[in-house]
């Protein structure tokens, strides 16, 4: 039987039900299990609290359902999408591997490409726009992807890029943190690895952070559990609980966000104060015709980007929202904004703005961005 994605979304993980069990079973807190005889005889998968919980396993069984709803897949969840992304790149390259990783991703990739330079692995940078990524790939062991990037939001051709990458025998990640599997599943793309941070979309209420990787190599799957393992990035049993919970309402908030982020972009592009306006939904972006082509269900990301005059003028429009929190991360049911400069690491002007469109009624949303631009104008 195939079921649509908000089917999958309610129901992904659950246990088969049992009288008088719960539908989601809560968090179960514990750091050792009841555990008779030799450890190496254990036939059971609980032991020691930092190798497995069956609140993750429920939670690592709901993200493999919807990363990959065709085919079997195993899924590792972490304490941040930095745990999961660092547990992929550290597990699978040795000194002297080359990795390729996007010029433009996360901010955190530049002190992490220095740590992997460290340890004696060359690092190759090339944009996400255009496959830049393809002219770098001689001789990689890894090329990490990040589609649509944050905050410029470039989108490549994922399968385009895969090809070519496993056609020299490298392994291929994806960072689907933006687009969440209801938006792109790359492991159909052909990514051997599809990695997110959770702590956005995916549980999209800005009090959870978490990670996962998924794979359909369970050789793959069973480095980075170990790696898990070895360094202790684990979540909490609250945490795997809480983001399992919010899986159920995953479609309807994607969905609700995806057509509010387009809805704003639509209503910004008319606004004369404003230049680069960046939403992947959006008809004339640069990156549309390939969002399009692999991404699904219309669902962009709630992610709209773009830039003001200046620095002071992007402070005063963000000061004068009001439906709208002055704050980082992206993706909650809550709208943020931030003036993405004032972290330093990303290559965008001091005006520029990334805008987390929540799930609010959009006509209260677009007229408190309308009348927080006039403010930012006036002033
Ligand atoms: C936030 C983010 C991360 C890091 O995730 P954390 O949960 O904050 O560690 C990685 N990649 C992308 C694209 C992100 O937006």
């Amino acid at each position: 039987m195939t079921i649509g994605d908000g089917t999958h979304a309610v129901r992904a993980g659950l246990p088969e039900p049992e009288t008088y069990r719960p539908t989601l079973p809560g968090p179960v807190f514990a750091a050792h299990y009841h555990l008779h005889g030799d450890a190496d005889l254990a036939t059971g998968p609980y032991t020691y609290g930092r190798d497995a919980n069956p609140t993750w396993s429920l939670l690592e069984r709901a993200i493999s359902e919807l990363e990959s709803p065709e085919a079997p897949a195993e899924t590792v969840v972490f304490a941040s999408g930095m745990g999961a992304i660092s547990a992929v790149l550290l597990s699978q390259l040795r000194q002297g591997d080359t990795v390729v990783l996007p010029s433009d991703g996360y901010n955190l990739l530049v002190p992490l490409r220095e740590r992997l330079e460290g340890y004696g692995i060359e690092v190759r940078t090339a944009p996400t726009a255009g496959d830049a990524q393809l002219t770098v790939l001689d001789g990689a062991r890894l090329l990490w992807i990040e589609s649509p990037s944050n905050p410029g939001l470039d989108v490549c051709d994922i399968r385009r890029l895969a090809e070519a990458a496993h056609a020299q025998g490298a392994l291929v990640a994806v960072d689907n943190t933006l687009a969440t599997p209801l938006g792109q599943r790359p492991l159909d793309l052909g990514a051997d690895f599809a990695v997110a941070s959770g702590t956005k979309a995916l549980t999209g209420h800005g009090d959870v952070l978490l990670g996962y990787a998924t794979t359909r190599i369970p050789a793959l799957a069973a480095s980075v559990r170990a790696w898990r393992k070895t360094v202790g990035a684990i979540p909490g049993p609250m945490e795997a609980w809480l983001a399992h919970r919010s899986l159920a309402t995953l479609q309807l908030r994607v969905d609700r966000q995806a057509s509010n982020a387009l809805a704003l972009a639509e209503a910004l592009s008319e606004r004369p104060e404003i230049s680069g306006l960046r939403h992947p939904g959006l008809p004339g972006d640069p990156a549309h015709p390939v969002a399009a082509a692999q991404m699904r269900g219309g669902r962009f990301g709630c992610v709209v980007s773009f830039t003001l005059p200046d620095r002071a003028y992007a402070q005063r429009f963000l000061d004068a929202l009001r439906l709208v929190d002055d704050a980082t991360s992206f993706g909650g049911v809550r709208s943020t904004a931030e003036r993405r400069a004032r972290w330093g690491g990303d290559a965008v002007p001091e005006g520029f703005i990334r805008f987390s469109v929540g799930a609010e009624d959009p006509e209260d949303l677009i007229a408190d961005v309308h009348r927080a631009l006039d403010a930012a104008r006036e002033a």
